[in-house]
């Protein structure tokens, strides 16, 4: 049967990207030998990471100035390289979420870090407005897409002060204007590839600055020197990265990206909207168009188990909602197509003609 994969990260990709990259695997560039076992020295794997950084650059509208960097330890690692490089005296946190929250946890190892504004007391179900950012933050940290709540800031904000974003799970699905930001980092395994390589985009004259004595491989700027190469990068992640960009490009880049979020989440969220069954848990206005999360209308609620034991027969996979929302969530990243919202539709709908 076929599969719907609604996976919230690792999660879909193309199907040529995962060909493309399994060919390399089995016999790199016809080495003979398999990109598993060729040193990141070889001289053909330093192309594989100059188009990456180039095609990210390109797709991006990165402007000069800044750097492109692959680094290990996941978004999660950059809880803390953040504010290690960046936080001088205060450091700003929009609380957004789960992975917003662990962000600013890490950030007060290194100095004082105030949340400026939060959408807790409502479970995060919209994103904090009308806030007013302090002039005298070292930055401001927000988390562009909420992957668990289902949030979404679709746009680039105007700070007074330095802007960095956690881009894990929107990057690449809409134009951003990089210009407005000093560092934008992003755990490649939803919009970027496989798992096991982070992206991290930098405003090069912003380095180098941290109050404080950084272990090596901290600093930002060993790995901007380097071009990523200081220590052993994870070399199939980033063929995956690179077999990404090369398909985002071949498919109209980011604004055809976001065209097409925005056409898959309209179908999802009118069908949720529609059906007596669901309803959404976000604020209409914040919803975000790569986690689509849905719960059963209270009238309904002991409909849940058998909705996800009658979606999953029909091939849906990983729609059930994170435990701090419940319900439902249909991640739609990049690789998602119109055919698998179609099919949850369909299976919405079904679902409630029986019922
Ligand atoms: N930030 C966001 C927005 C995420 O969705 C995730 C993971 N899903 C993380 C950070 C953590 O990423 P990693 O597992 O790569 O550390």
């Amino acid at each position: 049967m076929k599969k719907y994969n609604f996976n919230a990260g690792p999660s879909m990709l193309p199907r040529e990207v995962i060909e493309n990259t399994a060919k390399q695997i089995l016999d790199f560039n016809g080495s003979g030998l398999s990109l598993m076992e060729i040193s990141h020295r070889a001289k053909d794997f330093q192309p594989v990471v100059d188009e990456t950084v180039a095609l990210i650059k390109e797709l991006l509208d990165i402007p000069e100035g800044y750097s492109v960097i692959f680094l290990g330890g996941g978004a999660s690692l950059q809880f803390m390289q953040i504010p290690a490089n960046f936080l001088i005296k205060k450091a700003g946190y929009v609380n957004t979420g789960t992975w917003a929250k662990k962000a600013m946890k890490e950030a007060k190892h290194f100095g004082e870090t105030i949340e400026v504004a939060s959408s807790a007391d409502d479970n995060y179900c919209h994103l904090p407005k009308d806030f007013t950012i302090p002039a005298d933050l070292d930055y401001l940290h927000i988390t562009t897409n909420n992957t668990i709540f289902g949030t979404e800031l679709r746009k680039d904000i105007d700070s007074p002060v330095p802007l960095i974003a956690d881009m894990s799970s929107d990057i690449l699905s809409r134009p951003v204007d990089v210009s407005k930001y000093d560092a934008i980092y992003a755990g490649c395994q939803k919009n970027m590839g496989m798992a096991g390589v982070t992206c991290v985009i930098l405003k090069n004259d912003k380095l180098g600055r941290a109050p404080r004595e950084l272990p090596t491989m901290i600093d930002y700027n060993t790995h901007v020197s380097k071009g990523s190469m200081f220590n052993t990068p994870p070399v199939v992640p980033i063929y995956s990265v690179l077999e990404t960009m090369r398909w985002v490009k071949a498919h109209g880049g980011v604004k055809e990206m976001d065209k097409r979020a925005q056409e898959r989440a309209r179908i999802v969220y009118d069908e949720i909207d529609r059906n007596k069954l669901f309803k959404g848990t976000v604020a209409v206005e914040d919803r975000s168009v790569m986690n689509l999360c849905f719960v059963m209308n209270e009238e309904y609620k002991d409909l849940e188990k058998p909705f996800l034991d009658f979606a999953t027969e029909r091939g849906m996979v990983g729609i059930k909602g994170h435990r701090s929302v419940g319900g439902f969530r249909a991640s739609c990243y990049n690789a998602q197509t119109l055919e698998g919202v179609n099919a949850l539709v369909q299976c919405m709908k079904d679902f409630e003609a029986q019922h």
